[in-house]
């Protein structure tokens, strides 16, 4: 599907980038976002032993390791999102939806 994103990782990036985001842990801002305790995607609050830190924009895509780019999300949220750009979720779920509509034409619309 994604034949129009030929953005390789770039090593060196990555390797920056991760440092850096261990060093961005360790401070005050950091720790503020952790004792929120509030999921930046989902908006739960699932305490902070429950948050990780997530890149909006993914490292492995070229993202950084800025405060813009960092949120705190909980585990079930940062599986789900994994190495998809926000971008990219969006075009997935409707992928998703044309593949379910495609794939299975003779099934009520509510099947949950
Ligand atoms: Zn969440």
């Amino acid at each position: 599907m994604n034949d129009w994103i030929d953005l390789r990782p770039d090593p060196a990036h990555v390797a920056r980038e991760r440092e850096k985001a261990r060093q961005l842990r360790q401070t005050e801002w950091w720790r503020q976002q952790l004792r929120n305790g509030v999921c930046h995607y989902c908006g739960r609050k699932v305490g902070e032993a429950n948050l990780t830190m997530d890149h909006v924009i993914p490292v492995a895509r070229g993202g950084r390791s800025v405060r813009s780019n960092v949120v705190p999300a909980c585990d079930a949220c940062n599986k789900k999102k994994r190495f998809y750009t926000p971008a990219e979720l969006i075009l997935a779920e409707l992928e998703k939806e044309q593949e379910q509509q495609a794939g299975q034409p003779g099934d009520p619309p509510c099947g949950d």
